[in-house]
């Protein structure tokens, strides 16, 4: 899910995040030092918008998502000088059934 850094607020645990750069250091990964999730991200594509973590929002579960499409990280748009997007797939998450 993405986001305006206006619109995104940490209400607990900010204390706990690492932040992680590489490479053209434009991204920002950061991550909970105790549990190592990815919460959220600066989006090397778009530095103004935020990639965020749904599984870290409350009230959202990624199984709330039929689909969610996945593109190719590794020819990014920023690498490319059409600045095009690869698709790479499409996630599902399927509850088990039963629970
Ligand atoms: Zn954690």
């Amino acid at each position: 899910m993405t986001s305006n850094p206006e619109g995104f607020r940490i209400t607990e645990g900010e204390d706990k995040l690492v932040t992680y750069r590489f490479n053209t250091k434009t991204a920002e990964h950061h991550f909970c030092s105790i549990c190592g999730i990815h919460t959220h991200h600066k989006r090397r594509s778009n530095p103004n918008q935020l990639g965020v973590n749904v599984a870290c929002l409350e009230g959202v579960s990624p199984f709330d998502f039929e689909a969610v499409i996945v593109h190719d990280g590794q020819r990014h748009p920023s690498d490319n000088p059409e600045h095009r997007t690869y698709r790479a797939g499409v996630l599902r998450f399927e509850p088990s059934p039963g629970g």
